[in-house]
């Protein structure tokens, strides 16, 4: 079924307020098995507003409108909305007594405001139209059916609109609307979209129920696999195989098949697993990793230093670099990388430290080096391996892409390493 929200006010055109009922709505009708083909905001203007419900009538199946119920002279939608489908507007007694027992009891708690009569402008509804009670104001959503077409006409504030949809709308449209739509997300780093793209192509291209959708995120990769069918249960059994392919073709480069999840999460996770803790050496991404890290819940567990070592002096004094490695090679080498992350291991007192050494720019670049170029080293469990890397773009954007790698090199390390040394304890491991 297709369906087509609508908001209506000039304050959501002005960019006075943010359209959070609309894209509320678009999670609501995508769980509901809906398609949304369209989205409009039009302003509190009459002709204006016709022409727009006239096109949503005649391309879509449902229309939910948003905005514009209230009491006041600008508030149009129901008059226009009812005007355009042919419905003549009527007294409801019902809306009637609902509203002056609101008004009396909000009159108590506010007895400086007066209720003025043109709140009664609300109790007139579309004759055969479904009646929506508003429990947090006055005025009624309503629902309107025509020729196999339906306008559902809802409050503006997101506190009224939405208990409305659980209550009333989201039931009656899911009676309409049979299947549901069923998502789950895998959640790939190490390798690029397009890489990504090449290796599922056969997937993609014989999809129709699930679908799969790739979406490219700085250093990750992430795959919504979407099911069509009559419950969830149903549409987990339809996903699982896809899944499990997706697992077998990237292997240990998903790190994740829960939406939640984040890469850095995954870090945590598996160093917990291992019980084995983590440091960090940055020179060019600032903290930047460690701020990752840190977003996680418990991160304290496995997290114990964060060194922002930016100059060649900090390099050598907190993490032992060699004075003659950052004078031959630079400061910018994988030689620097290695000893960063060794230096940082050893002075940290951890099992895994990750060293971020590079140039952001957007000055610095030299031929050998230019601007993008980062190195990076991992000691883990004692074995210290370097990466180097050449990003593009400004200088946030090689700073983000060298947080990601660096999270996803320090994943690979601990899936790499096969000690799980104190978790066996010392004498397991000699
Ligand atoms: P009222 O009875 O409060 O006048 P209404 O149904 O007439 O409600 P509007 O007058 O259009 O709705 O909007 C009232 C308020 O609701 C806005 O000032 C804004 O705070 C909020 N609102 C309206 N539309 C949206 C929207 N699309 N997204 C988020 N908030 C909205
Ligand atoms: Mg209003």
């Amino acid at each position: 079924m297709v369906t087509e929200l609508i908001a209506v006010g000039t304050e959501i055109l002005l960019g006075n307020i943010v359209n959070t009922n609309s894209a509320y709505l678009s999670e609501k009708c995508a769980e509901l098995g809906l398609a949304v083909y369209y989205q409009s905001v039009v302003g509190d203007n009459p002709d204006r507003m016709k022409r727009v419900i006239k096109t949503a009538l005649d391309r879509s199946d449902v229309i939910i409108l948003t905005g514009g119920l209230g009491p006041t002279e600008d508030d149009l939608t129901k008059e226009i909305t009812a005007e355009v489908m042919g419905f003549p507007l009527v007294e409801d007694l019902h809306t009637k007594e609902l509203m002056e027992a609101y008004l009396k009891e909000y009159e108590k708690n506010h007895p400086q405001r007066r209720i003025t009569k043109n709140n009664y402008k609300q109790t007139m509804v579309p004759k055969g139209s479904i009646v929506l009670d508003n429990h947090n104001g006055t005025a009624p959503g309503l629902i309107m059916e025509k020729k196999g077409k339906t306008a559902i006409l809802l409050p503006g504030p997101p506190n009224e609109m939405v208990p409305m949809f659980e209550e009333s709308v989201y039931p009656y449209l899911r009676k309409k609307q049979p299947e549901i739509i069923y998502s789950r997300m895998v959640k790939i780093c190490g390798i690029g979209e397009s890489q990504v793209a090449e290796e599922i192509q056969d997937l993609i291209e014989k999809q129709t129920n699930p679908t799969i959708a790739p979406y490219a995120k700085t250093g990750e990769v992430h795959l919504r696999i979407t099911a069509k069918a009559e419950d969830e249960k149903k549409c987990k059994e339809m996903i699982k195989p896809i899944v499990h392919e997706l697992k077998k073709r990237f292997g240990k480069d998903v790190f994740a098949t829960k939406e939640e999840k984040t890469l850095e999460e995954a870090v945590v996770d598996l160093l917990k697993e291992k019980n084995m803790t983590l440091s960090l050496a940055e020179s060019c991404t600032g903290g930047a990793v460690a701020a990752r890290i840190v977003n996680v819940p418990g991160a304290s567990e496995a997290l114990m230093c964060g060194f922002v070592t930016y100059t060649n002096r900090a390099k050598r004094k907190c993490l032992g670099v060699k004075k003659s490695t950052l004078k031959n090679e630079g400061a910018v080498s994988a030689k620097c990388a290695k000893e960063m992350a060794k230096g940082g291991a050893k002075a940290a007192e951890t099992d895994v430290c990750l060293s971020v050494t590079g140039l952001a720019g957007p000055g610095g670049g030299t031929e050998e080096t230019p601007v993008g170029t980062v190195f990076m080293g991992c000691c883990c469990a004692g074995k210290t391996t370097t990466r180097e890397f050449h990003f593009t773009g400004n200088r946030s954007r090689i700073r983000g892409q060298a947080v990601a790698q660096a999270l996803t090199f320090i994943r690979d390390s601990l899936l790499e390493c096969p000690s799980l040394r104190r978790a066996t304890g010392i004498l397991g491991f000699l």
